[in-house]
């Protein structure tokens, strides 16, 4: 008998705001230069697309 009884884990994701793990399938994803940013949903998309420009803002100054 073969062990199938493992957890099978469905694939899934951090959002890069709340840490919230959500399954890959209903992540709002944006592809950074050499990272993948996964959100749980749009207004944590946002959120984080403000810290980024403010970052950017920052470093510009
Ligand atoms: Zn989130």
């Amino acid at each position: 008998m073969t062990e199938k009884n493992k957890p099978i884990e469905p694939d899934t994701v951090e959002c890069d705001v709340c840490l919230k793990h959500i399954p890959e399938s209903v992540a709002q994803t944006m592809e950074g230069k050499d990272y993948i940013h996964h959100f749980c949903g749009l207004h944590c998309y946002k959120k984080w697309q403000e810290t980024e420009l403010s970052d950017e803002k920052a470093a510009n100054n």
